[in-house]
């Protein structure tokens, strides 16, 4: 058995943190909780947990701050990344997923949802790393499943575990339209009640990485994605 995995706490509104910390403490989570952004920051650096669950309003550095660096660090670029929004702050949360953060629960938010949301996301990139699967190729882009690496012309591209699972997923199933509510679905894995427009932010940013292999995902209007070989 792999030891519990280790989950980050950035909270600054105390009383949140602590039912945070008891209740992944709870589930066998290993919680370790941060009140500022800038210390949490220097600490998820020095030894990366398993996951992130990241306040947006923080003193020190700010939650899409904290985002912003955790990603551009290769180091840190693949921990998934759960962010909590309040009220009114709907366009840092779509910031926030534009930056590489997996998801998002809304505060209050419902403790067993965050908890539900939490091991999907841990699931989605345990998943990602399936043992011994050859590469996926398409023209200079490979995937390797194995290393969790992805190349452009012989490039590495860093992307996040979510974008990693649904590239993976459009390339095992090239040529076929993968609907919105499929992907949402299988490669997010929700099954209803997720706003679907989070699919398109993310495909729109793996297009950006994917630079001159980008147009191998062909947007199919009204219903979802399909990736040409
Ligand atoms: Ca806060």
């Amino acid at each position: 058995m792999d030891p519990a995995p280790r989950i980050a706490v950035v909270e600054d509104e105390t009383d949140i943190a602590e039912i945070l910390q008891y209740n992944l403490q709870r589930e066998g989570f290993r919680p370790e909780v941060y009140h500022r952004g800038d210390t949490a920051l220097a600490a998820i650096e020095a030894d990366p947990p398993q996951l992130v669950i990241l306040d947006l309003m923080l003193p020190g550095i700010d939650g899409l701050e904290i985002c912003r660096h955790l990603k551009r660090n290769p180091r840190t670029a693949s921990i998934p990344l759960v962010m909590l929004t309040a009220r009114g702050e709907e366009t840092d949360r779509i910031v926030g997923l534009e930056l590489g953060a997996d998801d998002y629960v809304a505060k209050p938010f419902n403790t067993r949802e965050l908890l539900l949301r939490v091991k999907a996301v841990l699931r989605r990139a345990g998943a990602g790393r399936t043992p011994s699967e050859g590469p996926l190729v398409a023209g200079s882009l490979r995937l390797f499943p194995d290393a969790h690496r992805v190349e452009v012309e012989q490039n590495e591209v860093t992307l996040t575990a979510t974008e990693f699972r649904l590239l993976a997923h459009l390339m095992q199933r090239a040529g076929r339209v993968q609907g919105r509510e499929t992907l949402l679905r299988e490669v997010w894995g929700y099954s209803s009640g997720v706003d679907s427009r989070t699919v398109d932010t993310h495909v729109r940013r793996l297009r950006k990485k994917l630079g001159p292999e980008s147009e191998r995902i062909e947007t199919v209007i009204g219903v979802g994605y399909r990736f040409h070989r």
